[in-house]
């Protein structure tokens, strides 16, 4: 998970979200409650907000990823928008642009109705992820703060700790460890170089090797939080990197 931005709210939902809301508030008045709506004339009645303007508003402010697993849902269906507060609990928030999230259709599912006004979790476009969790091989895991509470009920409520996120985040840690091997070695070389012309080869190489690791911490690269993770506690990136600053 990695901190959002929201986009700015659509014209089309500023210009017709009461008018949608209020048509939404006279069914619940009239069945007694969300619940009670017939299905059919609930789905007419919220589907107003699932619009293209809608969507690429989310996906461009997530860079096309899951909010929650950072997945890319577009290789394996379509980005979902989801209410972070269930519209099914909070039904008079089922047209607030604030309440969207792009997700993927497995975190939507896993999180369902899960009430985040009781039990919160973290809402990346409000708190930063960073503050909140951290890696442990390919575990995520709930930083020790203030969001621990909120943290650990995300990785519950979104199933981030699971086989469909171990297997990508493993694939990962393999090409993040092959390019850690590449620095160190240019690091080795690096210090061997007796003539200014190596020296400054091989700082070259040693800033290549740099660059392409950290392609994988671009916001738009899936997975980006645990490559940022990862690279923050390498003692061979950190040294590469200052030696290459301070050349
Ligand atoms: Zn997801």
């Amino acid at each position: 998970m990695i901190k959002l931005e929201r986009e700015v709210e659509p014209q089309g939902m500023i210009d017709n979200k009461a008018q949608w809301q209020s048509d939404l508030q006279s069914a619940i008045a009239n069945y007694g409650s969300y619940k009670k709506i017939p299905d059919k004339e609930k789905q007419k009645l919220i589907s107003f907000y699932r619009n293209d303007a809608v969507r690429d508003g989310l996906i461009k402010s997530s860079f096309g990823k899951c909010a929650f697993c950072e997945c890319i849902p577009s290789e394996g269906g379509n980005i979902e928008i989801e209410h972070f507060k269930p519209k099914s609990k909070y039904p008079e928030l089922t047209f607030e642009w604030d309440n969207f999230l792009p997700s993927c259709r497995k975190c939507n599912g896993s999180k369902d109705s899960h009430d985040t006004g009781v039990e919160p979790i973290i809402n990346p476009y409000d708190i930063d992820p960073k503050d909140a969790f951290y890696f442990n091989d390919i575990e995520i895991r709930a930083s020790n703060s203030n969001l621990k509470k909120q943290a650990e009920k995300t990785i519950e409520v979104c199933g981030l700790n699971t086989v469909r996120l171990w297997k990508p985040r493993a694939d990962i840690l393999i090409s993040l460890r092959i390019f850690s091997r590449s620095i160190e070695e240019a690091t080795e070389e690096l210090a061997n170089a007796d003539t200014d012309r190596k020296r400054d080869n091989r700082i070259k190489k040693l800033r290549e090797a740099i660059d392409t690791i950290e392609m994988l911490t671009d916001s738009a690269e899936k997975y980006s939080s645990f490559c940022c993770d990862f690279l923050e506690r390498s003692d061979a990136y950190l040294k590469a990197k200052q030696l290459v600053e301070n050349a």
